[in-house]
């Protein structure tokens, strides 16, 4: 059984559409909107987290 550690992406925009496709079992094409407080936001889907990069802190 393997648990997958939180995945972290770096981005520019502050919305971001995912579908879940990076070698993994994808979703529906859903758009997440990264917080223009703390700088992220995630993939309620897959749990992918996207990190605006004028967050770098948000990323760690
Ligand atoms: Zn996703």
């Amino acid at each position: 059984m393997t648990i997958q550690a939180p995945k972290t992406e770096v981005v520019d925009k502050w919305n971001v559409a995912c579908d879940g496709g990076k070698g993994g079992s994808g979703h529906p094409r859903v758009w997440v909107g990264v917080s223009h407080d703390d700088g992220a936001g995630k993939c309620d889907y897959c749990g992918q987290v996207y990190v605006h990069q004028d967050f770098p802190d948000a990323a760690k």
